[in-house]
């Protein structure tokens, strides 16, 4: 099939983005890589009046390191991030999340905006933003909010932003030096969709765990924190994570805490099986830490 005809403006700046938006609310669409948009509009699921592209807006590109943050432009690649030096040394989640995405010709258009905004629940960006505790920077012609990444991912699909709003950037708190990061998928194929996924952060000191975020995603309508095990966790010695039945005991704890959903072509028991597999391997990959 193909889209049903719209018109296209090329926006250099996002004030004008916005009042396009502003003037034609719901039948405007902003398109960034158009990796999600495209197949969407040909398969007639969305049938904008107007397209409004992204692409020329050079105030949304780049990775910048700001004060105390690090700073995604929503019109930054996929493949920026993963060739980004500044990534590497301050947000390691994101380098080893990268290669899961998809594959190379779509993490060359395909955009960091895109993929947030889209809000697909087996996406690895959003479970990243969720456990770097990531903020969400927002602006309409009224002027610009902050969300926390927790928040904004609201439903399958869903996120907190309205038409007439355009995410313009992430904001990373910058990762203490006494942090770890662990990311993983389990998918069919290199560059498959997750059938279930894992990003976890931990903060420690003193070799005991002192905080930590463990958010799965690809088992339920969004991104899902598993705080109850997050619990369990603080507090315990690093090298006591080596023993079988703490493992077990977080293991089961996360299966009976986060609430999974099937798909197509996996259970939802399947999902909770995977979840502890999941949790299970990354506990044991904590470093002792002192
Ligand atoms: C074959 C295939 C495999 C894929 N596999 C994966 C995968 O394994 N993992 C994964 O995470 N993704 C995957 N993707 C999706 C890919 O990562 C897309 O790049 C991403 O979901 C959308 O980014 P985009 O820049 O292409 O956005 P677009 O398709 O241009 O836009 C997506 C949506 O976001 C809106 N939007 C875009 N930018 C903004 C903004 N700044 N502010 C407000 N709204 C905005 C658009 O209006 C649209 O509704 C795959 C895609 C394909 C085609």
């Amino acid at each position: 099939m193909k889209a049903a005809a719209f018109e296209y403006q090329k926006v250099q700046s996002v004030a004008q983005a916005l009042s396009l938006l502003q003037t034609y609310g719901d039948d405007a669409r902003l398109i960034a890589g158009g990796q999600s948009l495209l197949p969407s509009l040909n398969m007639r699921l969305s049938s904008p009046t107007l397209l409004v592209d992204l692409n020329g807006v050079q105030e949304l590109k780049g990775i910048t390191k700001q004060d105390q943050v690090i700073r995604i432009g929503a019109m930054t690649t996929h493949t920026e991030i993963e060739n980004s030096e500044l990534i590497k040394e301050f947000l390691p989640m994101l380098s080893q999340a990268v290669p899961h995405i998809a594959h190379r010709a779509i993490r060359n258009l395909g955009t960091w905006g895109g993929s947030i905004v889209y809000g697909d629940p087996a996406a690895e960006w959003p479970a990243c933003a969720i456990a770097l505790n990531a903020t969400m920077v927002i602006a309409s012609s009224h002027g610009q909010r902050r969300v926390a990444a927790q928040d904004f991912f609201q439903d399958i699909y869903t996120v907190d932003l309205s038409a007439e709003e355009i995410l313009v950037a992430t904001e990373f708190p910058l990762s203490v030096v006494t942090s770890w990061n662990y990311f993983d998928e389990l998918s069919r194929r290199h560059g498959d969709y997750a059938i279930a996924g894992i990003a976890m952060h931990l903060k420690y000191q003193a070799g005991k765990v002192e905080s930590n975020e463990i958010v799965f995603f690809s088992v339920g309508s969004t991104p899902l924190r598993a705080l109850k095990t997050s619990q369990l966790l603080n507090g315990q010695n690093t090298n006591a994570l080596a023993d079988p039945s703490l493992n077990l005991q977080l293991v089961n704890q996360v299966k009976e805490e986060i609430s999974t959903l099937s798909d197509l072509t996996n259970s939802a028991m399947m999902k909770t099986h995977l979840v502890g597999v999941l949790l299970g391997r990354a506990l044991k990959q904590i470093p002792t830490l002192s």
